[in-house]
């Protein structure tokens, strides 16, 4: 007799998984938390559109810092909603005025979330696009791991080590959007690192809005770290990533760090390491040079002598990259105090400056400072700081040709590699272009003889 067989249960196509747009502006630190949503998102099993229509629903993470960015965050909300028409918001514009500014100007949108919020932007996604009730998409994909997704390219990654900031700058609207300083655990920061490090990662950059204040909000709390204490406070915080970074022959690279005396414990760390660990590079946010203005910025560690600072730290790391941004024409600028800026700049010798000319950001306390600078005359004092900075910074890089520098190769251009050295960081510096370089390996270090400078990058050769 033949056996019967076994009964078959009848298949069912799955599903098509739900599909969430995503556009992400602003700064490092909201890379960051488009990065968390994502992550979430993907280990919930949706899938990422990479078109308005193709998604069944958009995420617009928004930047609110200045006029700028307000303007293209609603003009992508817009966007967003002409084109599909379900629209979540999220991010430091949507903190403004509580979500009301944002319903304002664009009523339909469906929800409107301040920055790091992955969790209500996942209860305002469950709402309007469900996720789908599988056991195995709700476990997190292997392909997401432990690292979550990332928006930088594979070999580099924002490593956020806190969030919000207890400062009040007056030009800035930051402390009302994001609120006050509030420290991740240092053993919660170390386990992320070396996840990125171990997924590839050959470059962290820690973020912040105030990277010397880490801690402050915990009184510098011990937490723990591969079972040893460690106090949650910017010099332990350096020198166990310096450590990490150098047994996974990697960077890492401070920004937004202001001179605080204890900032002087990092210079003394990078002057010891060598191709691996804590990088020669200070961000440094100095704004301008004027006490008097300084004090009107309301501006943390406002010492009067940052000169001297800056020249004892060269004396202690010489090869020390210092980068940092001014503003121009802030209220009450007077022309003196422009030309003391530029003396500054150039007693400084600065590596790599940016400047901004003052633009009044709507619900910045400085608006209501006397005497503003007319719009022409800010303007023009950019153009002169800019100029005068090109001319330090092409005298500075050219005394670098002839040097051989260790590179990490970002992308390949036509026979050309290019990379950056230990003094570019990613977006906001310039490049090394290597010739004759298609064949390094991209994410990786070289090794480059400098043969050529320009006003903000290098060429060479490879060695
Ligand atoms: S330090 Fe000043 S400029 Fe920076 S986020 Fe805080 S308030 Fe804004």
């Amino acid at each position: 007799m033949m056996a019967k067989p076994a009964p078959t249960r009848p298949r069912t196509r799955p599903a098509p998984a739900p599909r969430v747009g995503f556009v992400s502006l602003g700064c490092p630190k909201a890379l960051v938390d488009s990065e968390q949503i994502l992550t979430r998102l993907s280990a919930e099993g949706y899938t990422i559109a990479p078109s308005y229509g193709g998604a069944d629903l958009v995420v617009v993470n928004t930047c609110g810092f200045i006029d700028a960015a307000v303007d293209e965050s609603l003009s992508a909300i817009g966007e967003a909603l002409a084109e599909n028409g379900k629209v979540i918001v999220t991010g430091c514009l949507g903190a403004k005025d509580g979500g009301a500014f944002i319903r304002a100007a664009h009523p339909k949108v469906l929800a409107v979330t301040g920055p790091h919020a992955a969790s209500e932007v996942m209860a305002a996604v469950h709402e309007h696009l469900p996720k789908l009730h599988d056991p195995f998409v709700d476990l997190l994909p292997p392909s997401i791991g432990k690292i979550g997704v990332k928006l930088t390219p594979k070999h580099y990654a924002y490593l956020k080590i806190s969030e919000g900031c207890n400062h009040r700058c007056t030009f800035c609207i930051i402390p009302s959007l994001r609120g006050d300083l509030v420290s991740r655990p240092i053993g919660e920061v170390m386990v992320e690192a070396e996840n990125l490090l171990k997924a590839g990662v050959r470059e962290l950059l820690v973020v912040s809005q105030d990277t010397s204040a880490y801690g402050v909000d915990v009184r510098y709390r011990t937490g723990f770290w591969r079972g040893r204490p460690l106090k949650t406070r910017m010099t332990e915080l350096a020198t166990a990533l310096a450590a990490l970074a150098v047994e996974y022959g990697a960077w890492v690279r401070l920004h937004y760090v202001y001179p605080y005396p204890h900032v002087d414990d990092s210079i003394a760390l990078m002057a010891a390491e060598g191709d691996a660990g804590l990088l020669p590079y200070l961000d440094v946010p100095f704004q301008h040079a004027s006490p008097r203005i300084l004090k009107l910025m309301k501006r943390p560690a406002n010492v009067e002598n940052n000169l001297k600072r800056i020249r004892a730290w060269r004396a202690a790391c010489p090869q020390l990259t210092i980068r940092s941004t001014f503003i121009v024409g802030f209220p009450g600028e007077t022309d003196a105090e422009f030309e003391a800026l530029l003396e500054f700049l150039s007693e400084a010798q600065l590596d790599r400056v940016g400047c901004f000319a003052y633009s009044p950001v709507d619900g910045a306390t400085a608006n209501a400072l006397p005497d503003p600078v007319p719009d022409a005359l800010r303007e023009e004092r950019r153009a002169r700081f800019m100029a005068t900075q090109e001319a330090i910074s092409a005298h500075r890089l050219k005394r670098r040709v002839g040097s051989t520098l260790t590179v990490l190769v970002d992308t390949h251009e036509g026979a050309r590699a290019l990379a950056r050295s230990a003094a570019d960081a990613p977006e906001i510096d310039g490049n090394v272009a290597i010739d004759n370089g298609a064949e390094l390996p991209i994410g990786e270090f070289a090794r480059v003889r400098i043969t050529g400078a320009s006003a903000h990058d290098l060429s060479g050769l490879p060695v």
